[in-house]
């Protein structure tokens, strides 16, 4: 086992405050940023580690006792001066600045990667969000990538589905996706499956297998429902991510038989109306000439939320924040609510026994 100075730890400046003494001004942020005071045989011991090297060569280099040698790194180590530096497989290399992030939220790096290279994760919806949701997937290298849907290439989703090119009109958005997300990266399968999804029933074959599920199809009416009820029968976790208005959605995020559901979700948002024929008849018509307003940057804002999520879900980084909870952002004032939903005892679906 090597031993390292963390990489992702810099320097802002060194002090010299006396004969024997430094003060090293570390981090750059607020959450990381601190004074170290070290003499000058610690300061030898960091520079020593500023390059991997094994607790033996140190012992050597500074004719340390065992004892010493262990009381020295685990000092480091506590100070977080000093990380363990595994020895990394080539397949990994192309991760090492993820790996740092890792590190930085406390994680091990590789094994964090680990984790991630055998987890599979469908996306429903190859839209604007599923495009960029597409794009931090295959960089932080999942076992595969299932894509679900069943439109083609239009001119108007050149704004912001940045999968897509002027050549693509016309073709199956999720043969073009698929091609693109593989072509950076073939350590990941990457899976097309032209879809038009019509029921739970056909959901729960094409999710099968899959550790995590994103939605970001808002059509036809019930594929939430949908979603859910396969989700819940596969016990697979899924996330919520899109828009309403000029807001962006991400949330919340559901796993069965911790969170909420969508039917407690439906039953906590929205009350039962029944509509006169005059009543429907207008909604009906305003239905019909409604057009999503949809817009690059609150795609790939709301889209890189959900997938910092999702990779947090697998690894543990950092805090869950989607848990039974909407995370929305305003892209006209940037202002970012946090709305939390409770699991409904009584949910038909979530609370039933038959699961
Ligand atoms: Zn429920």
């Amino acid at each position: 086992m090597k031993y390292q100075v963390p990489r992702y730890l810099g320097i802002q400046d060194v002090q010299r405050t006396k004969k024997n003494s430094y003060v090293l001004n570390v981090g750059f942020s607020d959450h990381l940023s601190k004074k170290v005071q070290v003499d000058s045989e610690a300061m030898e011991v960091l520079k020593f580690f500023l390059q991997a090297k094994t607790a033996n060569a140190a012992k050597k280099n500074f004719s340390w006792s065992d004892a010493k040698t262990q009381e020295v790194l685990e000092g480091l180590k506590t100070a977080k001066l000093l990380v363990e530096v595994p020895k990394r497989p080539k397949k990994y290399e192309r991760y090492d600045r993820h790996s740092l992030f890792y590190q930085l939220g406390d994680l091990n790096g590789l094994e964090a990667q680990k984790i991630l290279s055998q987890k599979k994760v469908a996306l429903i919806g190859a839209g604007g969000i599923g495009n960029w949701v597409g794009l931090n997937l295959i960089g932080a290298g999942f076992k595969e990538i299932r894509i679900i849907d069943f439109d083609r290439v239009e001119l108007t989703n050149l704004t912001r589905q940045v999968l897509f090119d002027e050549k693509d009109l016309g073709k199956l958005k999720t043969e073009v996706a698929a091609k693109a997300l593989q072509k950076k990266n073939t350590q990941t399968k990457v899976r097309p499956v032209e879809m038009k999804v019509t029921s739970a029933k056909e959901l729960k074959k094409v999710l099968k297998g899959m550790d995590f599920v994103i939605l970001s199809a808002d059509r036809p009416e019930k594929i939430h429902d949908w979603v859910d009820e396969a989700c819940q029968a596969l016990q697979i976790p899924y996330l919520n991510i899109g828009y309403r208005d000029g807001e962006g959605v991400v949330g919340p995020m559901t796993v069965p038989g911790k969170t909420s559901c969508y039917q407690c979700f439906k039953s906590q948002t929205s009350e039962d109306k029944t509509k006169d024929h005059s009543s429907a008849e207008i909604q009906n018509l305003f239905d019909d000439r409604y057009q999503a307003p949809s817009f690059g940057p609150l795609n790939a804002l709301v889209s890189t939320v959900g997938s910092l999520e999702v990779i947090k879900y697998f690894t543990g980084l950092g805090e869950l924040r989607s848990l039974d909870t909407e995370i929305s952002v305003n892209a006209l004032t940037l202002e970012w609510r946090h709305h939390s939903y409770h699991r409904d005892a009584h949910c038909w679906h979530c609370q039933s026994d038959s699961l």
